[in-house]
């Protein structure tokens, strides 16, 4: 019997001091990654140290104390949480974790490929790829170093693997992929995939002025509008984003997560730990808690990090609050975890 099927866990549920519930986890697995997009990383990144990332035991037994204070979906994500050797056998163990409704993850798709199958046996139910444009050489400029066709036969196997859902994420940029929106969205249907454009936050410094290229979830949706009947939809997938259905196209929803013209915080239910063990109570701030100096400091008991979580989260911020143009905060999305 997996977790999915055992009942809840009795402990009390995680409720922030605006009386939001939080019940999803997203949970880097390092800061490492074989790409470089233009919206994530600089060309020349330094990143942490080894031994400042979390362990696999370290991010099991986070993984497991969020779990018993309440959270029910956790999300795998980077940097690219496919080039950790381990990263089947951590699926194996946090997916097996009592009470946790789902394990997801977030992928480039550079290695998915050969972990498709591996992965879903392993207990990860969803996964999210992204995919920036279906033009090789373009692929490669936004990503600096990859390879399009191998993020396709990645895809490819993990529509065979037996996932109840695969989506595409996609970063619009005005002038770099805005003519890729409706190829993009063929290239869903025709598949079987969701797909969710995004808008393009200011996390880092990349070496580029971002609001040059910023594109908006309602212009994307009216260029939509003229090949495609939209219908509004109220499906949520315990994320930021807000989907339409294709009346045509029932097989694929198209989501639009737009952290700048629609803010998603009122109804924030999220937590986001980094690669090194940085409780990030919120995408836009830099407050957060050390976990992994608890974690080290306290290795056989769970209390004081308990105790640490349900007092850290009484400060979760209200809202974010991004310029388009402007970086706010040093912290790379590969840090961050997207
Ligand atoms: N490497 C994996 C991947 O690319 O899917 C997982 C980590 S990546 C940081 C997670 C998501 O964040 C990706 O969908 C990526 O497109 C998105 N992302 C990265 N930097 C971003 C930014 N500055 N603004 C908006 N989305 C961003
Ligand atoms: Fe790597 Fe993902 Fe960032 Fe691209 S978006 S550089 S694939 S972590």
């Amino acid at each position: 019997m997996t977790s999915r099927h055992l009942p809840s866990h009795p402990e009390p549920a995680l409720v922030d001091g605006l009386g939001r519930h939080i019940d999803y986890l997203r949970l880097s697995v390092t800061d490492r990654c074989d790409f470089r997009c233009i919206y994530c990383m600089a060309d020349d990144m330094t990143f942490m140290p080894r031994q400042a990332l979390l362990s696999a035991d370290e991010l099991y037994r986070t993984a497991a104390l969020f779990v018993r204070a309440g959270i029910r979906k956790i999300r795998l994500t980077g940097g690219e949480p496919l080039i950790r050797p381990d990263i089947v056998t951590l699926c194996q163990r946090i997916s097996a974790l009592p009470g946790l409704h789902e394990l997801v993850l977030t992928s480039n798709g550079s290695q998915l490929e050969q972990l498709a199958s591996p992965l879903a046996a392993a207990g990860v139910s969803r996964i999210n790829v992204s995919l920036d444009s279906l033009q090789p050489e373009r692929f490669r400029q936004l990503t600096r170093h990859g390879r399009l066709e191998r993020v396709l036969a990645g895809l490819d196997a993990a529509r065979h693997a037996g996932f109840a859902g695969i989506k595409l994420n996609t970063v619009l940029m005005a002038g770099r992929n805005d003519d890729e929106i409706v190829p993009l969205v063929r290239y869903a249907i025709t598949q079987g995939f969701d797909i969710s454009f995004i808008e393009e936050m200011p996390l880092g410094e990349v070496g580029r002025a971002r609001g040059e290229n910023f594109m908006a979830s309602a212009d994307i949706r009216r260029q939509l509008e003229r090949h495609f009947r939209l219908e509004d939809s109220d499906h949520r997938s315990g994320g930021p984003a807000r989907y339409v259905r294709l009346s045509d196209h029932p097989g694929t929803r198209v989501g639009f997560i737009s952290p700048h013209s629609q803010n998603f915080c009122g109804s924030c239910n999220r937590l986001r730990m980094t690669a090194d063990g940085r409780l990030l109570l919120c995408l836009g701030h830099e407050q957060g808690l050390d976990m992994r100096a608890l974690l080290r400091e306290h290795p056989q008991d769970d209390q004081p990090l308990l105790h640490a979580l349900h007092t850290a989260l009484q400060s979760k911020p209200a809202r974010h609050e991004f310029e388009t143009d402007q970086v706010q905060l040093v912290r790379f999305m590969n840090v961050t975890g997207g």
